[in-house]
């Protein structure tokens, strides 16, 4: 595979396309990329994670709704929490909570951003 000569144009990474049309800015790996290009990648990556955050909710939701019908004992805690179906509002609680805690630890980045743009939004309005 030949070298690149110091006469070939340096091109984004991502398009490939010569970084001379448009605005660059450099990489963590070294290379460099259009701007355009890295704020389209962002934006589908913000997408994809905030249809994870999205999909693992309802997943953890569904997971208490079927908690709810089968009440705690189907899942074999009745005897610790003495078979609270209807009564046990503090179980719903900690499930309540220990789910949340599951979808921050999943979804961390997402909670990041989003934490991060409720602060710049309450800070801008
Ligand atoms: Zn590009």
């Amino acid at each position: 595979m030949p070298l690149p000569t110091p006469t070939e144009s340096p091109s984004c990474v991502i398009c490939s396309r010569p970084l001379a049309d448009g605005l660059t800015i450099p990489t963590t790996s070294g290379g460099t990329v259009h701007v355009r290009c890295a704020e389209r990648q962002a934006r589908g990556a913000a997408r994809r994670r905030t249809l994870r955050a999205g999909i693992t909710a309802a997943l953890l939701a569904g997971l208490l709704a079927m908690t709810a019908a089968l009440g705690i004992a189907g899942w074999g805690l009745g005897a610790e929490f003495g078979g609270l179906r209807t009564e046990g509002w503090g179980v719903w609680a900690v499930l309540a909570v220990l789910l949340i805690a599951a979808h921050i630890l999943i979804n961390r980045r997402w909670w990041h951003y989003t934490v991060q743009s409720a602060r710049l939004w309450w800070r801008w309005k």
